[in-house]
């Protein structure tokens, strides 16, 4: 057996088996690749789940980190640290939101949106105004209430009775949430651009439309931009392309660029009416480390203009994505904003991605049908180009 076989093999012998991993482990990182213990190298084009979207090892991200870890790692929410006070400053001007709680996940983050949602309605209209439209085909995360509004039915059903008061209706088919309103509706949640789905961007007419009927009801719009956001559709944020504004969004992911950080953001308006001291805590979230980290992501977005690379990288990416579209029969579509993008293909996505994988290239699925391209942000027409190289080759082996 090799080295990096007897590895997994250790793994499978004392990690709880909920995944089915894929035959590789990954040693480090520098720039868009991952080494293996082998010393094998990997393009990344999966970015941890879109979460290392500055790569690897940038100089400027890891000794921010280092810094702290000398300093401070953690405190309580008891007390104040400078850190992440910062981290909250430049998060909230760049997402137009006012107030941030943070957590350690994506989950986390969905959780205090729900119960933020929840008791800004029991504040104002008491406790019969309870209910929550989430939408079919969303993923919002694993915890009893991300569950409760995730749209897959399978990840559902194992562990119910979840929270109840939740209703789904389908994602960009506006007429479908307005039958699902009720005068006990208290909050709509939805990605921007569905991810674990299939890569589903909401529609102008659809995301507004949403939004217009929020308005008319006071129900809060609930925007999940952990995956779709920080810059992956070229804007901050995937709502900024539709010039609507949430009244509470969710960040993770991206948003520490590899430590585990989570954000639950509100408008003013909301926090004014929602959780109170003693509503919600955490003992970890927002701790100096991960301060450290979201700030220094923040600041290297801006120095870096991310923005505009995103735009011009992305745009390239899509051409060549467009071209097999037209070459290959079995690639029969191309959804997607940005470095999130989805080819739909009818072949077994997985069956793609472990491939891939012998070839050198990181790729992952969403869905059932859908090849998933979320690379890091800092990828360059090159790295495109190799990309489309090893998928090519790679399809050629399994026809
Ligand atoms: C990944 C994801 C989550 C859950 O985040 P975790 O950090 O895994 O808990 C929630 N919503 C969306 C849109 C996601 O992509």
């Amino acid at each position: 057996m090799s080295k990096m076989n007897q590895k997994m093999e250790a793994a499978e012998q004392v990690l709880l088996h909920t995944y089915n991993r894929s035959s590789v482990v990954f040693d480090h990182g520098k720039g868009v690749y991952l080494y293996d213990t082998d010393g094998k190298e990997y393009l990344d084009f999966a970015a941890g789940i879109a979460v290392c979207s500055l790569g690897y090892g940038n100089e400027t991200y890891t000794n921010a980190l280092k810094n702290q870890v000398d300093k401070l790692l953690h405190v309580s929410n008891l007390y104040y640290n400078e850190p992440i006070t910062d981290a909250a400053e430049k998060l909230l001007k760049v997402s137009g939101m006012d107030r941030v709680f943070f957590t350690n996940s994506g989950t986390e983050a969905i959780e205090g949106a729900l119960k933020a949602a929840r008791r800004y309605s029991y504040n104002k209209y008491g406790s019969e105004r309870y209910e929550i439209i989430a939408m079919n085909h969303s993923f919002h995360g694993r915890s009893m209430g991300a569950l409760s509004v995730t749209g897959t039915e399978k990840y559902r059903t194992p562990f119910e009775p979840l929270i109840g008061g939740v209703k789904f209706a389908d994602f960009n088919d506006l007429d479908s949430v307005k039958a699902a309103v009720t005068d006990k509706t208290c909050a709509i949640i939805m990605e921007t651009v569905q991810g674990e789905g299939g890569i589903y961007p909401a529609t102008p007419e659809f995301i507004q439309g949403v939004k217009a009927l929020c308005e008319e009801k006071d129900i809060l719009l609930i925007l999940d931009e952990i995956q779709c956001g920080m810059g992956r559709t070229g804007e901050m944020f995937a709502f900024q392309g539709y010039d609507v504004q949430p009244d509470i969004m969710t960040s993770a992911k991206a948003l520490g660029c590899g430590v585990p950080v989570g954000a639950f953001l509100m408008t003013e308006r909301v926090a004014e009416k929602s959780l109170e001291p003693g509503d919600h805590g955490t003992t970890y979230g927002g701790n100096p480390l991960v301060g450290a980290a979201v700030s220094a992501v923040m600041d290297i977005y801006a120095d870096m203009d991310i923005l505009s690379h995103v735009n011009e990288v992305s745009a390239y990416l899509e051409e060549k994505l467009d071209k097999l579209v037209k070459n290959y029969d079995f690639v029969t579509e191309r959804r997607g904003k940005g470095l999130i993008q989805g080819l739909v293909v009818t072949v077994k996505p997985a069956d793609i991605c472990k491939k891939a994988l012998e070839n050198g290239l990181v790729i992952i699925s969403a869905g059932s049908d859908v090849l998933r391209i979320v690379p890091p942000l800092v990828i360059e027409k090159d790295h495109v180009d190799e990309m489309i190289c090893k998928l090519e080759h790679t399809f050629s082996e399994i026809l």
